[in-house]
């Protein structure tokens, strides 16, 4: 098979990173994106290896019954979106197929215990417009136009789309007025090839509950024109309520500049998940599904049934939300993050909310919990709770965790396999399985979370 020859496949499995799988004759391998379990297709091959090869979808022949028309106009383009040409409850069953078999085979989870602990997943009843954060490139497209969008899949074309399905209503009307701003003061966006151009990126960001509005406008350069002119477009009742810019001036990928410039309001916007409040300024960290993180801290929790005389370690602490969820039934939470930034963001929150039981660390939470350890070799710890990054914890940390020995443990994980293996070392160090509770938090995304409890064997 060559480059771009046609060929019909039946989609059969699929894979974690949200390609449709089929084979042709002699058991050569297709990846497909944009295709569906039980989609029957015409595909063009884009690349061939010796037994596999990935392809492009040409026309679906046959439509699986897990197909949906997917509602974005671009959703086959943007990199942002895998799973919006199948029906939610065909991307729940994914997600759990996913957790379900990783434990399986990576963790060695027995079928009868998976059976008995596995739970369903937790979708939410609208998987659109969900995220409380969006960050749009801001570029000149081939008329001259100034537009706002995303990158296309893998590259760095930006392709208009103001209003992304997974983000606020808001962000449409915002980028339309900076937009017409930037286009009244002859103001440039910035152009990735020269370097040159002013603006590059919109950060905008809403409080879901709270409904307070953030914006910052990410430029290469120290000063932005016009800026009364834009307040007056943006601010003020109804509108934005902090506006600043961020100062990037480097030729890189990412995205946010470190020094922040305030023009209009206080500087960070507040918003609660369950009874906390935060407070949370354009570097901050913050859950961007506020919904599904108050249904996963909920699962959490849940899974550390405390009674309010517990020691607690909220290990990868982040911006300390599950330490301050729990540090309200918790005689004492410990949260240990490795970003400072995090941990300062943690403490203000534990004061803005009056919490004075709860304690963090700046760390690797690897050097720190061992530490903490041999200097307080006597203080029981009953439950510890773990937040890893992708990667999972590091085996030091699990160590130490198993060490100290407490009743329960609670693994929040965004990545199945690495939750897999650590559940596999914990299990052959003393804990059983107990909870499993993936939550949907990236609908249409192949991501998910999960939940698990685990409990000591007595
Ligand atoms: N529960 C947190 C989010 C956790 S995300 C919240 O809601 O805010 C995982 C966190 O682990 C990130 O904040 C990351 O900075 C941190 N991290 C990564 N490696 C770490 C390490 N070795 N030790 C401690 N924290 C680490």
């Amino acid at each position: 098979m060559k480059k771009n020859e046609q060929f019909t496949v039946t989609i059969e499995d699929f894979s974690s990173e949200g390609l449709g799988i089929g084979k042709t004759d002699a058991g050569f391998v297709w990846f497909i994106k944009d295709t569906v379990i039980g989609d029957t297709v015409l595909a063009a091959a884009t690349k061939v290896k010796k037994n596999y090869g990935f392809a492009r979808l040409v026309k679906v022949l046959e439509k699986s019954e897990f197909r949906a028309e997917p509602p974005c106009p671009i959703a086959g383009k943007c990199g942002g979106c895998q799973l919006q040409q199948m029906s939610y409850e065909a991307q729940l069953q994914f997600k759990k197929d996913k957790v379900y078999n990783d434990l399986l085979r990576i963790g060695d989870v027995e079928k009868e215990v998976l059976d008995k602990t596995f739970e369903p997943v937790v979708g939410m009843t609208e998987p659109f417009r969900y995220r409380n954060k969006a960050q749009f490139p801001i570029a000149r497209n081939k008329d001259g136009r100034i537009i706002a969008g995303f990158y296309a899949g893998r590259t760095h074309s930006v392709i208009e789309c103001e209003d992304c399905l997974l983000g606020v209503k808001e962000n449409k009307i915002i980028l339309d007025k900076i937009i017409a701003w930037m286009e009244r003061y002859d103001i440039d966006p910035y152009d990735e090839a020269s370097g040159k151009g002013l603006v590059r990126h919109v950060l905008i960001r809403k409080g879901f509950k709270s409904g307070e509005l953030m914006v910052c406008l990410v430029i290469n350069g120290r000063s932005l024109p016009c800026k009364e002119e834009l307040v007056k477009e943006l601010c003020g009742k109804e509108g934005v309520d902090s506006l600043s810019f961020s100062v990037n001036t480097e030729r890189t990928n990412v995205i946010m500049g470190t020094q922040i410039v305030d023009i209009y309001g206080p500087g960070y916007i507040e918003d609660s998940i369950g009874n906390i409040k935060f407070r949370i300024s354009p570097l901050s960290f913050y859950q961007v599904n506020p919904v599904q993180t108050e249904q996963m801290y909920g699962a959490a929790l849940e899974f550390a049934d405390l009674k309010g005389t517990e020691n607690v370690w909220d290990l990868y602490c982040g911006i300390g939300t599950i330490s301050l969820f729990m540090s309200q039934k918790a005689k004492k939470v410990y949260g240990v993050e490795i970003i400072p930034e995090a941990i300062r963001d943690a403490k203000q929150n534990a004061e803005l909310n009056g919490i004075a039981n709860a304690e963090f660390y700046v760390g690797a939470a690897e050097e720190v919990l061992p530490e903490w350890y041999k200097q307080h070799p006597e203080e029981r710890i009953d439950v510890v709770c773990v937040d890893p990054p992708r990667k999972g914890c590091d085996e030091r940390a699990l160590a130490t965790i198993v060490d100290m020995a407490p009743e329960k443990l609670v693994y929040v994980s965004c990545d199945p396999a690495t939750l897999a293996r650590d559940v596999k070392y914990l299990r052959n160090q003393g804990y059983e399985l107990r909870r499993v509770r993936p939550v949907d938090n990236f609908c249409e995304t192949v991501h998910v979370e999960t939940v698990v409890g685990l409990q000591k064997v007595k």
